[in-house]
C-alpha cells in the first residue's frame, strides 16, 4: 500500500488563466525572479505571454 506516497507526489496546481486544477507534474510554468506561475496548457501559457506583452 503506497497510495498515500503517490497523491503526496502529484500535488495540484491552479492554472493562472482559467483557474483549472492540474496535476504540477503536468502543467506548464512561467517563472520570474520571485515567482512560478503555472498553466494547464499552452492555450493558456500563450494567451498569459500575449496579455503580458501588451502590458508593457
Ligand atoms: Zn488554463
Amino acid at each position: 500500500m503506497n497510495e498515500h506516497e503517490k497523491s503526496s507526489a502529484i500535488k495540484a496546481v491552479s492554472c493562472e488563466i482559467c483557474l483549472k486544477e492540474i496535476p504540477k507534474s503536468e502543467a506548464k510554468t512561467a517563472e520570474g525572479s520571485d515567482y512560478v506561475l503555472y498553466y494547464c496548457g499552452l492555450d493558456c501559457y500563450e494567451k498569459w505571454q500575449q496579455d503580458n506583452e501588451k502590458k508593457e
